[in-house]
């Protein structure tokens, strides 16, 4: 194991001529680490992707920086793959120091103005999820966790707060605000808080970098996030890849305020966008470099058909919400089932299974109705006529 996490290492470790990758720590090691790319442009520096602003993980980027001999001061842009914090927020914290200009896709702007609006509520889109899921329980569970977290103050005679695994996991996402954070200060933003602020530039369509002597391409991707880009280097067969292809884990799909109505769909035809440029290095924001994309894409891209598959099947045992189906399929590659997940987990397991549920239905393999109380019952769409005209 200690192998697989080698690529966690402090440094700037050379990719290529004049890039570097630069792992940054992150709160909860859930994720490990997270791969910012500095690429070398005439006197400075670009940065794909800032990290999490955190007081070690700034340390750590000046010290990483210092060792190919530049400092922040010399980093010129950030162009950010997508929104999450431990992608995006590092390079809010440094343009306050230094100004620096941040570049992020413009399908991020929903969730973003979503984040910097005054009636921001964690998890508002992943709540009615679950709901419409049949999740109930699920969604409550995390109401309460969410919004104890946000409150920040224990009600006098209230039983004890989440236990600190579901804290700590909620925490992960949006934060636990004590009392007397910013964001609980009138006319702050939870967003704000969070270490949020818009970026300078929308990246839209194919927009083209120049970056020292590399011409760098954003393909859009949603999927992951809603404006997920890559950046491509085509001539150097580099794709800065960010949260859509990533060698150990298969990326969560669709979890931001502002998700798309489809993130699955979305996901799949950025895969195959990707599928159909020529081969690049894998440069992921987690994991170690690798050879090919393609070579990982089409293991993801067999993921979901599989996963599509098991959950036909399941409804092929008659009509299921989509809690159903999530609590009769297996959960990571431990085969674990769905409550024995953390609730953070849980919550993203349910999703993930509606998203595939309705890419089924938009398929034409099942058909769904909502009861009165708006959960979403799918079944098998019935089997075709046989055709009986003879030719
Ligand atoms: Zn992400």
């Amino acid at each position: 194991m200690a192998d697989r996490h080698a690529w966690t290492e402090e440094g700037a470790h050379p990719v290529a001529p004049g890039v570097h990758r630069i792992p940054l720590p992150l709160p909860s090691d859930a994720l490990r680490a997270v791969n910012v790319y500095a690429i070398e442009a005439g006197s400075g520096l670009v940065l794909i992707d800032s990290g999490w602003a955190l007081a070690n993980a700034l340390e750590q980027l000046q010290r990483s920086l210092a060792a190919i001999g530049a400092g922040l001061r010399d980093v010129r842009q950030f162009l950010v793959t997508h929104m999450h914090r431990d992608h995006y927020t590092q390079a809010v914290e440094v343009r306050r120091l230094f100004g620096t200009p941040i570049a992020l896709g413009e399908g991020e702007k929903p969730s973003i103005d979503g984040l910097l609006s005054g009636d921001f509520r964690p998890l508002r889109a992943q709540l009615a999820v679950l709901r419409v899921a049949g999740a109930a329980d699920v969604a409550d569970r995390l109401a309460e966790v969410t919004s104890g977290s946000l409150a920040g103050r224990p009600q006098p005679g209230a039983t004890p707060g989440p236990p600190a695994a579901l804290r700590q996991a909620a925490a992960a996402s949006f934060d636990a605000l004590s009392p007397g954070h910013p964001a609980l200060r009138p006319g702050t933003t939870v967003g704000a808080a969070l270490g949020y602020e818009a970026p300078d530039e929308w990246i839209s369509g194919q927009q083209i970098f120049e970056v020292g002597s590399r011409t760098l391409t954003a393909v859009e991707t949603p999927g992951h996030t809603r404006g997920h880009v890559v950046f491509a280097d085509t001539q150097a067969r580099l794709l800065f890849a960010g949260d859509h292809v990533l060698p150990h884990i298969t990326p969560s799909i669709g979890f931001q305020e502002a998700p798309s109505a489809e993130p699955l769909r979305d996901y799949l035809q950025s895969l195959s966008v990707v599928r159909r440029m020529p081969d690049m290095r894998l440069l992921p924001a987690h994991g170690p470099v690798s050879d090919s994309a393609h070579a990982r894409i089409d293991e993801l891209t067999h993921h979901h058909a599989e996963r599509l598959q098991i959950m036909a099947d399941v409804l092929a045992g008659g009509e299921r919400t989509g809690y159903d189906v999530a609590r009769s399929i297996a959960w990571t590659s431990r085969q674990r089932k769905l409550g024995d997940l953390d609730l953070m987990n849980q919550m993203l397991a349910v999703c993930e299974t509606v998203y595939h549920l309705d890419l089924l239905t938009a398929q034409g393999v099942a058909v769904s109705q909502a009861d009165e109380n708006g959960v979403r019952y799918y079944r098998l769409a019935a089997p075709r006529e046989p055709s009986h005209r003879l030719r």
